[in-house]
């Protein structure tokens, strides 16, 4: 069985008392979360230690981005081997990390290429890529939709072995959705998360397809949720904006 997901990402958002605040708000509300479903943040990496220090409770804590290298002269980056190394018997760990979010491969022009390299480096040390994928306005109006999603899932997850492919979650995003406060349709969001089934189903094989996680990315808030994640394909989401109030981000888990 796939798993139920809910996962935030915070950005380039929230100073350190905020998130602070935001932690002890968390802690309240954190008995409200359906036990089936796994709650991820992704942080600045700032503040990554204050969340894997978080004790007694089961939050998955992500990076936003990694390297597509080893280590060494690469001023500014953080490597994947870094974020594994968090490890402590009596702390949470980094096990997730996001790889190809629309604004890393706008601002910071990351392509398929170097996406599949740092999905690697994410295998290699044992943490699990939430890779992802989607298609611009133009994209889609131009019908290139179904091209676009399944060239990036081509160029940057399938080269990967069967065994590594099943540590892969997959979260389809589309960019003309991200920030704007504009949600793909639930028919929109069902049908293209099927096709990345298909595709999964396709390159390796139907049982895999089946447990791998497809979360949508967009625009995703409690008022939404429940549509979303209530299609047969869609098992979960990434959450921006509705992420950064821990009420709504709780709501949001309730809503399977
Ligand atoms: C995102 O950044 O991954 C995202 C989905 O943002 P928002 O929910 O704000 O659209």
């Amino acid at each position: 069985m796939r798993k139920k997901i809910v996962a935030g990402n915070w950005k380039m958002n929230l100073l350190e008392n905020e998130v602070i605040d935001y932690i002890q708000e968390l802690e309240q509300l954190y008995s409200f979360k359906p036990d089936d479903v796994e709650l991820i943040i992704f942080p600045s990496s700032i503040y990554l230690d204050s969340l894997i220090n978080l004790p007694n409770y089961d939050l998955g804590v992500g990076a936003q981005d990694c390297s597509a290298n080893d280590n060494g002269a690469f001023t500014g980056e953080i490597s994947a081997s870094m974020l594994a190394s968090f490890k402590d018997e009596d702390k949470n760990e980094i096990n997730y990390c996001l790889v190809g979010h629309s604004e890393r491969r706008k601002y910071h022009n990351e392509a398929n290429e170097l996406l599949s390299k740092k999905v690697n480096q994410l295998i290699q040390n044992d943490l699990t890529p939430v890779y992802c994928c989607g298609e611009t306005i133009e994209e889609r109006n131009d019908g290139e939709l179904f091209d676009v999603i399944e060239k990036q899932l081509k160029e940057g997850v399938f080269h990967l072995s069967m065994e590594n492919f099943k540590k892969v979650i997959i979260a389809y995003e589309p960019v003309w959705a991200i920030g704007t406060g504009v949600t793909a349709t639930k028919e929109q969001a069902q049908e293209m998360h099927q096709f990345i089934r298909q595709k999964i189903a396709d390159k390796y094989n139907e049982e895999i397809a089946e447990n791998t996680s497809i979360l949508y990315g967009g625009s995703c808030k409690p008022s939404n949720a429940n549509e979303l994640f209530s299609q047969p394909d869609i098992d979960g989401g990434l959450i921006g904006g509705a992420s950064l109030k821990p009420e709504s981000f709780i709501q949001i888990a309730q809503s399977f």
